[in-house]
């Protein structure tokens, strides 16, 4: 008789440390960022294209909060993720655990099997940052998430086209308890027709989501992933687009990246 033995799960990691969250709804808030390798997407504007590709190492703080990383291989093994959160994990420290990328939700199959054992580990809610354009894996997590932060991309800014899946997945997000909001990336070259059709796919679902317009943070010259830079939008503008959103939604929030002005990871 053969014996079958259960394969362990693994993820290619970028990195884990504590910050504070520069973004959204949990702006300012401790959380514990796992940063999960891959993405799909190749955003006009990413500042994270460094994820785009598993490296062949992911770097864990030691302590939280002090940079003092050392040096692991992908992929990682489960128990040594939960090792990993479990040193991080200080009393009374974080908010929560912020599972970001990349898109986590490339990692679907792991999650499935890490969520469970770090929340009645920890005991801490668990928010989702991605890109809001695979349904199919979130729904395969969402019993296990608390928070979800999800973007729609602007076609006239992102150079990515996802109304569909943007739409499935926020649909998904409003029927599950959980707390939920959107964040669009703005720049100069913001078509405002876009923001129309995205405060419509949001007020469809329910007009109390919050929205956040984020002005985009030009990206430094040796990083510019386009010919032109990205760059972000004049104060009037961005006063004008908020504005044509309110028509159909209740709360539109401008906050530019607050994580860069402090000088965060
Ligand atoms: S979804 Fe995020 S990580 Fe992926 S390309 Fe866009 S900005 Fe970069």
């Amino acid at each position: 008789m053969t014996v079958k033995t259960k394969v362990q799960p693994t993820a290619r990691l970028i990195e884990v440390f504590s910050a504070i969250q520069g973004e959204g709804l949990n702006v300012g808030t401790r959380q514990l960022f796992i940063r999960f390798a891959f993405c799909d997407l190749r955003c006009d504007f990413c500042d994270s294209a460094h994820t785009w590709n598993a490296p062949a190492t992911c770097r864990i703080e030691r302590w939280p909060g002090l940079r003092d990383f050392e040096i692991h291989s992908n992929p990682v093994p489960l128990p040594i993720l939960i090792q990993w959160v479990e040193r991080q994990n200080l009393p009374c420290l974080h908010d929560s655990i912020s599972l970001t990328g990349g898109e986590p939700l490339l990692h679907a199959a792991f999650l499935q099997e890490f969520l469970p054992q770090v929340r009645s580990l920890t005991n801490l809610p668990i928010y989702l940052e991605s890109g809001g354009h695979r349904p199919e894996q979130l729904a395969v997590i969402l019993p296990y998430l608390d928070s979800v932060g999800m973007d729609l991309k602007l076609p006239s800014v992102s150079g990515e086209t996802l109304w569909q899946e943007h739409t499935k997945f926020l649909q998904l997000c409003f029927n599950s308890d959980l707390e939920l909001f959107v964040k669009i990336i703005i720049s100069e070259n913001t078509d405002p027709a876009e923001l129309q059709r995205c405060a419509a796919i949001v007020a469809q679902v329910s007009p109390h989501i919050p929205v956040f317009l984020q002005p985009v943070t030009p990206l430094p010259a040796s990083q510019q992933l386009t010919k032109t830079p990205v760059l972000a939008p004049t104060p009037e503008k961005v006063l004008m687009w908020q504005a044509l959103m309110k028509q159909l939604l209740a709360q539109v929030r401008v906050i530019p990246q607050t994580h860069k002005m402090l000088n965060q990871l």
